[in-house]
Protein backbone atom coordinates (compact mmCIF):
# COMPACT_ATOMS: atom_id res chain seq x y z
CA UNK A 1 0.00 0.00 0.00
CA UNK A 2 0.76 3.41 -1.33
CA UNK A 3 2.14 5.63 1.97
CA UNK A 4 0.09 8.72 2.40
CA UNK A 5 1.96 11.53 3.57
CA UNK A 6 -0.80 14.35 4.06
CA UNK A 7 -2.88 11.30 6.02
CA UNK A 8 0.18 10.64 8.43
CA UNK A 9 0.28 14.31 8.55
CA UNK A 10 -2.99 14.61 9.76
CA UNK A 11 -2.96 11.95 11.59
CA UNK A 12 0.24 13.13 13.40
CA UNK A 13 -1.38 16.72 14.24
CA UNK A 14 -4.40 15.23 16.52
CA UNK A 15 -1.97 13.21 18.00
CA UNK A 16 0.17 16.03 19.14
CA UNK A 17 -3.80 17.46 20.13
CA UNK A 18 -4.35 14.53 22.35
CA UNK A 19 -6.69 13.04 20.48
CA UNK A 20 -7.25 9.65 19.55
CA UNK A 21 -7.46 8.17 16.06
CA UNK A 22 -8.21 5.02 14.41
CA UNK A 23 -4.75 3.31 13.26
CA UNK A 24 -4.16 1.06 10.97
CA UNK A 25 -1.79 -2.46 11.92
CA UNK A 26 -0.68 -5.66 10.64
CA UNK A 27 -3.06 -7.63 13.11
CA UNK A 28 -6.37 -5.29 13.58
CA UNK A 29 -7.01 -1.86 13.57
CA UNK A 30 -6.42 0.51 17.00
CA UNK A 31 -7.47 3.29 18.54
CA UNK A 32 -4.60 5.12 19.14
CA UNK A 33 -3.77 8.34 21.60
CA UNK A 34 -0.72 9.68 23.32
CA UNK A 35 0.45 6.85 25.60
CA UNK A 36 2.26 9.73 27.45
CA UNK A 37 -0.90 11.99 28.14
CA UNK A 38 -3.82 10.66 30.51
CA UNK A 39 -6.21 13.09 28.20
CA UNK A 40 -5.54 11.13 25.74
CA UNK A 41 -5.63 7.38 27.63
CA UNK A 42 -8.82 8.58 29.11
CA UNK A 43 -10.69 9.12 25.60
CA UNK A 44 -9.60 5.75 24.75
CA UNK A 45 -11.50 4.19 27.28
CA UNK A 46 -14.15 5.95 27.27
CA UNK A 47 -14.71 5.77 22.99
CA UNK A 48 -14.42 1.88 23.83
CA UNK A 49 -16.53 1.23 26.68
CA UNK A 50 -13.47 -0.38 27.81
CA UNK A 51 -13.45 -1.30 31.58
CA UNK A 52 -10.53 1.16 33.12
CA UNK A 53 -8.78 -2.52 34.86
CA UNK A 54 -8.13 -3.61 31.46
CA UNK A 55 -4.84 -1.69 30.40
CA UNK A 56 -3.57 -0.79 27.03
CA UNK A 57 -0.87 -1.63 24.65
CA UNK A 58 2.10 0.50 23.85
CA UNK A 59 3.27 0.59 20.70
CA UNK A 60 6.85 2.06 19.74
CA UNK A 61 8.48 2.32 16.63
CA UNK A 62 12.00 0.59 17.93
CA UNK A 63 13.91 -0.48 20.79
CA UNK A 64 15.58 2.88 21.23
CA UNK A 65 12.38 4.32 22.23
CA UNK A 66 11.36 1.54 24.26
CA UNK A 67 13.93 2.06 26.73
CA UNK A 68 13.13 4.98 28.78
CA UNK A 69 9.93 3.18 29.77
CA UNK A 70 10.76 -0.33 30.15
CA UNK A 71 13.54 -2.76 31.85
CA UNK A 72 14.62 -5.05 29.25
CA UNK A 73 15.11 -8.87 29.19
CA UNK A 74 16.99 -11.40 27.31
CA UNK A 75 14.30 -13.09 26.32
CA UNK A 76 12.17 -10.02 25.48
CA UNK A 77 15.83 -9.34 23.18
CA UNK A 78 15.94 -12.47 21.44
CA UNK A 79 11.99 -12.23 20.34
CA UNK A 80 12.76 -8.79 19.50
CA UNK A 81 15.62 -9.42 17.32
CA UNK A 82 14.11 -12.46 15.76
CA UNK A 83 10.06 -11.13 15.13
CA UNK A 84 9.50 -7.42 15.68
CA UNK A 85 8.35 -5.58 14.22
CA UNK A 86 5.86 -7.75 14.09
CA UNK A 87 2.59 -9.69 15.71
CA UNK A 88 3.66 -10.04 19.24
CA UNK A 89 3.26 -8.04 22.43
CA UNK A 90 5.31 -8.31 25.21
CA UNK A 91 4.53 -7.68 29.20
CA UNK A 92 7.74 -6.66 30.30
CA UNK A 93 8.40 -4.34 33.71
CA UNK A 94 7.68 -0.43 34.11
CA UNK A 95 11.07 1.69 34.90
CA UNK A 96 9.85 4.13 37.83
CA UNK A 97 10.89 7.27 35.99
CA UNK A 98 8.72 6.05 32.73
CA UNK A 99 6.32 8.62 31.39
CA UNK A 100 3.22 6.15 30.69
CA UNK A 101 0.64 7.74 31.59
CA UNK A 102 -0.92 5.84 34.62
CA UNK A 103 -4.29 5.82 32.88
CA UNK A 104 -3.06 3.50 30.17
CA UNK A 105 -1.72 0.75 32.74
CA UNK A 106 -4.47 1.29 35.71
CA UNK A 107 -1.52 1.76 37.80
CA UNK A 108 0.01 -1.32 36.90
CA UNK A 109 3.68 -1.30 37.27
CA UNK A 110 4.06 -3.29 33.99
CA UNK A 111 3.63 -2.90 30.41
CA UNK A 112 2.47 -4.04 27.40
CA UNK A 113 4.19 -3.30 24.39
CA UNK A 114 4.33 -4.03 20.70
CA UNK A 115 6.22 -2.80 17.34
CA UNK A 116 3.85 -2.96 14.75
CA UNK A 117 4.75 -3.65 11.04
CA UNK A 118 2.24 -2.00 9.29
CA UNK A 119 4.76 0.65 7.20
CA UNK A 120 2.08 3.76 8.01
CA UNK A 121 2.01 3.54 11.00
CA UNK A 122 5.37 2.95 11.16
CA UNK A 123 6.27 5.69 9.27
CA UNK A 124 3.49 7.65 12.03
CA UNK A 125 5.23 6.37 15.07
CA UNK A 126 8.78 7.28 13.86
CA UNK A 127 7.18 10.99 13.50
CA UNK A 128 6.45 11.44 17.02
CA UNK A 129 7.91 11.83 20.18
CA UNK A 130 6.10 9.85 22.11
CA UNK A 131 4.67 6.21 21.65
CA UNK A 132 0.58 5.42 20.56
CA UNK A 133 -1.72 3.37 23.67
CA UNK A 134 -3.62 1.63 21.13
CA UNK A 135 -6.24 -1.19 21.57
CA UNK A 136 -8.51 -2.71 19.00
CA UNK A 137 -10.32 -0.50 17.09
CA UNK A 138 -13.87 -2.35 18.21
CA UNK A 139 -16.30 -1.18 21.09
CA UNK A 140 -15.24 -3.38 24.21
CA UNK A 141 -16.21 -7.34 24.17
CA UNK A 142 -17.24 -7.09 20.43
CA UNK A 143 -15.45 -8.35 17.22
CA UNK A 144 -12.40 -6.56 16.24
CA UNK A 145 -12.28 -4.13 13.09
CA UNK A 146 -9.60 -5.13 10.07
CA UNK A 147 -10.66 -2.34 7.86
CA UNK A 148 -10.94 1.05 7.98
CA UNK A 149 -14.99 0.82 6.85
CA UNK A 150 -15.18 -1.27 10.10
CA UNK A 151 -13.84 1.02 12.27
CA UNK A 152 -16.77 3.56 10.79
CA UNK A 153 -19.32 1.10 11.12
CA UNK A 154 -18.67 0.45 14.75
CA UNK A 155 -17.60 4.07 15.57
CA UNK A 156 -19.33 6.29 13.21
CA UNK A 157 -18.95 10.01 13.70
CA UNK A 158 -17.43 9.78 17.32
CA UNK A 159 -14.19 8.32 15.95
CA UNK A 160 -11.86 11.76 14.51
CA UNK A 161 -10.18 10.08 12.15
CA UNK A 162 -9.49 7.39 10.50
CA UNK A 163 -5.63 6.37 8.72
CA UNK A 164 -6.48 4.48 6.02
CA UNK A 165 -3.73 1.43 5.66
CA UNK A 166 -5.99 -1.01 3.86
CA UNK A 167 -6.75 -4.36 5.07
CA UNK A 168 -4.54 -6.10 8.03
CA UNK A 169 -2.51 -8.49 6.77
CA UNK A 170 -2.95 -10.88 9.66
CA UNK A 171 -6.57 -10.45 10.64
CA UNK A 172 -6.43 -11.27 14.34
CA UNK A 173 -4.73 -9.42 17.29
CA UNK A 174 -0.98 -10.38 18.59
CA UNK A 175 0.03 -13.31 20.61
CA UNK A 176 1.02 -11.88 24.64
CA UNK A 177 4.03 -13.19 26.04
CA UNK A 178 4.61 -11.96 29.38
CA UNK A 179 8.19 -12.03 30.12
CA UNK A 180 8.49 -10.78 33.30
CA UNK A 181 9.41 -14.29 34.62
CA UNK A 182 9.13 -17.25 33.29
CA UNK A 183 7.69 -16.77 29.81
CA UNK A 184 3.80 -17.65 29.27
CA UNK A 185 1.27 -16.72 26.59
CA UNK A 186 -1.76 -15.06 27.60
CA UNK A 187 -3.53 -14.49 24.58
CA UNK A 188 -3.18 -16.62 21.48
CA UNK A 189 -2.62 -14.27 18.61
CA UNK A 190 -1.21 -13.79 15.25
CA UNK A 191 2.67 -15.47 16.00
CA UNK A 192 2.48 -19.27 16.41
CA UNK A 193 3.36 -20.26 19.90
CA UNK A 194 5.91 -23.12 18.59
CA UNK A 195 7.60 -20.40 16.69
CA UNK A 196 8.41 -18.38 19.62
CA UNK A 197 9.20 -21.24 20.99
CA UNK A 198 12.04 -22.42 18.78
CA UNK A 199 13.95 -19.02 19.29
CA UNK A 200 13.05 -19.02 23.49
CA UNK A 201 15.01 -22.62 23.06
CA UNK A 202 12.65 -23.47 26.28
CA UNK A 203 9.39 -24.32 27.22
CA UNK A 204 6.33 -21.54 27.65
CA UNK A 205 3.28 -21.66 29.67
CA UNK A 206 -0.22 -20.89 28.14
CA UNK A 207 -2.01 -19.30 30.58
CA UNK A 208 -4.93 -17.97 28.83
CA UNK A 209 -7.89 -19.03 30.95
CA UNK A 210 -6.83 -18.05 34.24
CA UNK A 211 -9.04 -17.74 37.13
CA UNK A 212 -8.12 -13.99 37.67
CA UNK A 213 -8.29 -12.40 34.17
CA UNK A 214 -5.31 -10.14 33.42
CA UNK A 215 -5.93 -9.08 30.16
CA UNK A 216 -9.04 -8.89 27.87
CA UNK A 217 -8.28 -11.71 25.83
CA UNK A 218 -8.77 -13.46 28.78
CA UNK A 219 -12.29 -12.46 29.40
CA UNK A 220 -14.58 -15.26 28.66
CA UNK A 221 -16.86 -13.13 26.76
CA UNK A 222 -15.07 -11.24 23.83
CA UNK A 223 -14.62 -10.87 20.13
CA UNK A 224 -18.52 -11.38 19.40
CA UNK A 225 -20.44 -10.18 16.74
CA UNK A 226 -23.02 -9.80 18.62
CA UNK A 227 -25.42 -13.21 16.99
CA UNK A 228 -25.39 -16.73 18.66
CA UNK A 229 -22.62 -19.45 17.58
CA UNK A 230 -22.19 -22.82 17.80
CA UNK A 231 -18.94 -24.95 17.21
CA UNK A 232 -18.05 -28.35 16.06
CA UNK A 233 -21.28 -28.38 14.06
CA UNK A 234 -21.97 -31.25 11.94
CA UNK A 235 -25.36 -30.25 10.61
CA UNK A 236 -26.52 -27.33 10.48
CA UNK A 237 -30.21 -25.85 11.38
CA UNK A 238 -32.91 -24.16 9.62
CA UNK A 239 -31.93 -20.66 8.28
CA UNK A 240 -28.08 -20.49 10.26
CA UNK A 241 -25.37 -19.29 8.82
CA UNK A 242 -22.69 -21.91 8.05
CA UNK A 243 -19.01 -21.33 8.62
CA UNK A 244 -16.25 -23.94 7.18
CA UNK A 245 -12.49 -23.52 6.97
CA UNK A 246 -12.40 -24.87 3.54
CA UNK A 247 -14.38 -24.11 0.52
CA UNK A 248 -16.39 -27.04 -1.00
CA UNK A 249 -18.31 -27.70 -3.76
CA UNK A 250 -21.56 -26.98 -2.05
CA UNK A 251 -22.68 -23.31 -3.52
CA UNK A 252 -25.28 -22.52 -1.04
CA UNK A 253 -25.74 -18.81 -0.05
CA UNK A 254 -25.80 -19.30 3.84
CA UNK A 255 -22.35 -20.96 3.62
CA UNK A 256 -19.43 -19.02 4.11
CA UNK A 257 -15.74 -20.22 3.55
CA UNK A 258 -12.56 -19.04 5.61
CA UNK A 259 -9.87 -20.45 2.83
CA UNK A 260 -9.81 -21.59 -0.58
CA UNK A 261 -7.57 -25.12 0.45
CA UNK A 262 -8.20 -25.04 4.04
CA UNK A 263 -4.70 -23.22 4.91
CA UNK A 264 -5.36 -21.58 8.45
CA UNK A 265 -3.06 -19.06 8.28
CA UNK A 266 -5.05 -17.70 5.15
CA UNK A 267 -8.20 -18.40 7.81
CA UNK A 268 -7.53 -16.31 10.57
CA UNK A 269 -6.97 -13.58 8.36
CA UNK A 270 -10.55 -13.93 7.20
CA UNK A 271 -12.49 -14.74 10.16
CA UNK A 272 -13.42 -11.35 11.33
CA UNK A 273 -14.57 -9.99 8.22
CA UNK A 274 -16.55 -13.31 7.44
CA UNK A 275 -18.43 -12.99 10.90
CA UNK A 276 -18.86 -9.56 10.25
CA UNK A 277 -20.62 -9.97 6.45
CA UNK A 278 -22.94 -12.85 7.88
CA UNK A 279 -24.02 -10.41 10.83
CA UNK A 280 -24.97 -8.23 7.85
CA UNK A 281 -26.54 -10.51 5.87
CA UNK A 282 -29.16 -10.58 8.43
CA UNK A 283 -28.53 -14.01 9.42
CA UNK A 284 -29.71 -14.39 13.31
CA UNK A 285 -27.04 -17.54 14.25
CA UNK A 286 -23.88 -19.30 12.93
CA UNK A 287 -23.03 -22.61 13.06
CA UNK A 288 -19.25 -23.35 12.98
CA UNK A 289 -18.12 -27.10 11.25
CA UNK A 290 -15.02 -28.21 13.32
CA UNK A 291 -11.25 -26.36 13.26
CA UNK A 292 -7.78 -28.19 13.19
CA UNK A 293 -6.52 -27.26 16.79
CA UNK A 294 -3.27 -26.70 15.62
CA UNK A 295 -1.25 -23.66 14.66
CA UNK A 296 -3.45 -20.39 13.60
CA UNK A 297 -6.18 -23.22 14.15
CA UNK A 298 -5.51 -22.96 17.96
CA UNK A 299 -6.12 -19.15 17.49
CA UNK A 300 -9.22 -19.35 15.67
CA UNK A 301 -10.84 -22.04 17.76
CA UNK A 302 -9.87 -19.59 21.01
CA UNK A 303 -11.54 -16.33 19.30
CA UNK A 304 -14.23 -18.29 18.44
CA UNK A 305 -14.90 -20.45 21.55
CA UNK A 306 -15.13 -16.49 23.46
CA UNK A 307 -17.75 -15.24 20.95
CA UNK A 308 -19.80 -18.01 21.44
CA UNK A 309 -20.32 -17.39 25.11
CA UNK A 310 -22.49 -14.50 23.95
P1 LIG B 1 -6.46 -5.18 22.80
O1 LIG B 1 -5.47 -4.18 22.32
O2 LIG B 1 -7.84 -4.69 22.95
O3 LIG B 1 -6.38 -6.42 21.96
O4 LIG B 1 -6.00 -5.59 24.24
C1 LIG B 1 -4.69 -5.39 24.72
C2 LIG B 1 -4.27 -6.52 25.56
O5 LIG B 1 -3.04 -6.32 26.26
C3 LIG B 1 -5.28 -6.74 26.60
O6 LIG B 1 -5.52 -8.11 26.68
C4 LIG B 1 -4.63 -6.10 27.81
O7 LIG B 1 -5.18 -6.43 29.03
C5 LIG B 1 -3.23 -6.57 27.65
N1 LIG B 1 -2.37 -5.83 28.53
C6 LIG B 1 -2.13 -4.54 28.46
N2 LIG B 1 -1.29 -4.16 29.47
C7 LIG B 1 -1.02 -5.27 30.19
C8 LIG B 1 -0.22 -5.54 31.34
N3 LIG B 1 0.46 -4.60 31.95
N4 LIG B 1 -0.19 -6.81 31.81
C9 LIG B 1 -0.87 -7.77 31.19
N5 LIG B 1 -1.62 -7.58 30.07
C10 LIG B 1 -1.71 -6.35 29.59
MG1 LIG C 1 -9.28 -6.05 21.84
Amino acid sequence: MKINLANIKKAKKLLNKRECIAIPTETVYGIGGNAYSDTACKKIFKLKKRPKNNPLIVHYYDLKNLEADCDLNNDFKKLYKRFCPGPITFILNLKKTSKISKVATNQKKTLAVRFPKHPITRNLLKNLNFPIAAPSANISTKISAVTSSDVKDDFGKKIKYVLEGGKSLIGVESTIVDLRKKPQILRLGGLEVETIQKILKKKISININPSKISVPGQLKIHYSPGIPIRLNVRKIQKDEAFLLIKKNKINKSNYYFLSEKGNLKEAAKNLYTTLRKIKKDRYKSIAVSKIPNKGFGKTINDRLMRASKF
